[in-house]
């Protein structure tokens, strides 16, 4: 397969658990299998708990950005309590993932949505009156609806349809798509928190980590630590996918190694030449690389962060700068042309990547290369021109040698990626 294969296909392969905490239940379970599995449930009887339970458990976001789950609940609580505010607050459960090479949202609401939905009413409840919503891919809402049509406590969710667009996710991009239609990222002006949905306080959570809360809230922190290592606590969902035995999603404990992650995935470790640590917005590892546990912590050393769990394997047949290539072209077709980085630097970007890979360029098209992916670091709205830079600069350095053979005009690679 290549690295821009087709999400459709992909998106349909199902989890594959190592450890079976959020798919205890089973594939696609009812909620009478839910409650059997995982015990009943009454979110107004955790929600004024909540707080503490999830700053002891230590839970980050598992959409990308890593923030303590605990904060983002706080800073919305702290925002619909002031006195200046009064009204409902919202939380949004994001499933829109947007990466095409990310698969464990859609395997989550597909195979365990009642999870997601305790996370929600839970963090819900800890706010007070609070607005509802499961955000996610037309695809992915058609298990959420069914679940929601199961329980009477459910009622009150708004399913919204998210765009099939790399950006869809992104958090302001979702509080816009529900207002306006318009699935564009906002500038961040104020914090979502203190004003997003309809200027209401709002918490946007990744469906994984409301299916997390949704264990916390049952379980406790304790339980939750029990799983994982002191600094990354409790299990996370991957994604692998690219050349490995088996693509498909895991569920890990925080903290594994990477290469034991590979392992698990069917990855022979020798035949690897690079590993895309946090999808299209991530880093390039080279084999030699993956000793690293798969956590903020020790990804850091690294100098990756696990994102939203995906991890995309090249074999040493690959060439590196050609998969590179056409990532970044895709993500400058994905982005919203609003703002001047990705009108005008993505394209550039990814023009001068593609006559790399092509070993069209001479030693300055390297420094160029470089120089554009500076240049659009941190200009503009969201993190879109960030997260492809990041990308950029890692193959230069994680694919020195096929910068050098290109810069004679070979390819050391047989196959093009
Ligand atoms: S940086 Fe790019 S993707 Fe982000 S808001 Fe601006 S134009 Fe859109």
């Amino acid at each position: 397969m290549t690295i821009t294969d087709s999400p459709t296909t992909s998106r349909q392969k199902d989890a594959q658990v190592s450890l079976n905490r959020i798919f205890a239940a089973g594939a696609a379970a009812d909620y009478a299998t839910h409650l059997r599995v995982h015990g009943a449930f009454d979110p107004r009887a955790v929600a004024s708990g909540l707080l503490h339970e999830l700053e002891r458990s230590g839970l980050t976001g598992r959409g990308g950005a890593g923030f303590a789950a605990w904060r983002k609940l706080g800073a919305t609580e702290d925002a619909a309590n002031a006195r200046a505010f009064s009204g409902s607050a919202t939380v949004i459960a994001n499933g829109a993932e947007g990466e095409p090479r990310s698969w464990k949202d859609a395997v989550l609401l597909k195979n365990a949505p009642h999870l997601v939905i305790d996370g929600l009413l839970a963090a819900g409840a800890a706010l007070g009156r609070s607005r509802l919503y499961v955000y996610a891919s037309e695809g992915s809402l058609d298990s959420v609806r069914a679940a929601v049509a199961e329980r009477r406590d459910a009622r009150a969710i708004t399913l919204m349809a998210a765009p099939d667009t790399f950006i869809s996710g992104e958090a302001s991009a979702v509080v816009n798509s529900i207002e306006n239609d318009d699935a564009r990222p906002r500038d961040h002006v104020r914090r979502l928190s203190e004003s997003g949905l309809r200027k209401r306080p709002t918490l946007v959570h990744n469906v994984e980590t409301l299916a997390h809360i949704g264990l916390i809230a049952r379980h406790g922190a304790d339980w939750f630590r029990e799983a994982g290592a002191v600094r990354d606590p409790g299990t996370r969902l991957v994604t692998v996918s690219g050349d490995v035995g088996r693509e498909g999603v895991f569920e890990i404990a925080g903290g594994m190694r990477l290469s034991d992650i590979l392992a698990a995935a069917g990855v022979d470790r020798d035949r690897v030449s690079a590993v895309l640590v946090g999808g299209y917005h991530g880093t390039w590892l080279r084999s030699t690389q993956l000793d690293v546990p798969f956590s903020a912590s020790g990804l850091a050393s690294a100098g990756a962060q696990p994102g939203a769990g995906v991890l995309i394997v090249i074999g040493r047949q690959r060439c590196g700068l050609a998969s590179t290539a056409e990532i970044v072209e895709y993500l400058a077709a994905e982005s919203a042309r609003q703002c001047g980085p990705c009108m005008f630097g993505l394209p550039a970007l990814a023009e001068r990547m593609s006559a790399l890979a092509a070993g069209q360029v001479q030693r300055h098209g390297v420094a160029d290369v470089a120089r554009l992916a500076d240049s659009v670091t941190g200009r503009g709205a969201c993190h879109h021109p960030d997260g492809t830079a990041r990308l950029v600069q890692s193959a230069l350095v994680a694919f020195d040698d096929d910068v050098k053979a290109h810069l004679s005009g070979r390819c050391t690679r047989a196959a093009r990626a």
